[in-house]
């Protein structure tokens, strides 16, 4: 489903480029839940919007559902990043002044698609992610996980092959965010989402089946590197357990 071999990437700071993912390798099938783990600047969502097709890397390639899409030109890119990809910000990024279903029909508007089968579409997901009630309200008349649930709906409409997520739950409180997560491992159980799932919290990623984790632009693999890794995981499920206890 999605294919990444070789990625680096730098920016131009002035007149130095600066190496800001370095030699990235690996591979997430149809139907996964992954978690892209790493601290603050450590190049999640340089690669996040790279796999989206947001930017162009400098180096390697990125296939998504066997298109390579490092080859495409804007107009190609625009049409695919429409169909095939689906993005889920963490400030929802929803538009003002449009309804909740409004803004889930948008991406269905771009590809034609007629008013009765648009708001048909839109109101089964937005059922499905528990807003049935909330379909004519504005984002501003929602809380901030409404909003998100409404973010997570548009991002579905187009049935992408991957749904990625830039720290999701990042302006959510901590029950909020667990239900945020709720919803997307439920979207990857019962309907076989594909996700991807940035972020800097072990609690969030330790809820996903598999974590890839950055640290300064490049993977850490599981088994490469595991004093580090090992040490944050207890951390993170002391972290965690104390955090279900309470
Ligand atoms: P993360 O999402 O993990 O916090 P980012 O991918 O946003 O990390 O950033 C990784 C590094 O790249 C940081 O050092 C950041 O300052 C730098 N960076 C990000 N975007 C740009 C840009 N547009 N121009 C220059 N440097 C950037
Ligand atoms: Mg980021």
């Amino acid at each position: 489903m999605l294919v990444v071999q070789q990625l680096s990437h730098s920016f131009l700071n002035g007149t130095e480029p600066t190496r800001v993912l370095i030699g990235i390798d690996f591979r997430v099938e149809r139907g996964e839940i992954v978690a892209l783990l790493g601290s603050s600047g450590s190049g999640k969502s340089t690669l996040l919007n790279l796999m989206a097709g947001l930017m162009k890397p400098t180096e390697g390639s990125i296939l998504i559902a066997d298109r390579k899409i490092e080859k495409m030109n804007e107009n190609e890119l625009a049409v695919f990043r429409r169909t095939h990809i689906g993005f889920i910000f963490q400030s929802y990024e929803l538009i003002p002044h449009l309804t909740v279903r409004e803004n889930v029909e948008l991406p269905l508007v771009f590809q034609g698609l007629k008013a009765k089968l648009r708001r048909e579409r839109a109101l089964t997901l937005l059922t499905r992610v528990g807003l049935a009630g909330k379909t004519e309200l504005f984002p501003s008349q929602l809380s901030g996980g409404q909003q998100q649930r409404v973010s997570i709906a548009r991002s579905l409409i187009t049935e992408p092959a991957v749904v990625f997520a830039d720290e999701p739950t990042g302006n959510l409180d901590t029950a909020t965010e667990s239900e945020i997560i709720d919803l997307l491992l439920e979207l990857n159980v019962n309907l076989g989402i594909t996700f991807v799932i940035v972020t800097h919290e072990h609690e969030v990623a330790k809820r996903t089946k598999r974590i890839i984790q950055l640290r300064d632009g490049r993977l850490v693999e599981p088994g490469s590197d595991p004093e580090p890794l090992a040490a944050e995981t207890d951390v993170a499920g002391a972290d965690a357990m104390g955090t279900v206890a309470a």
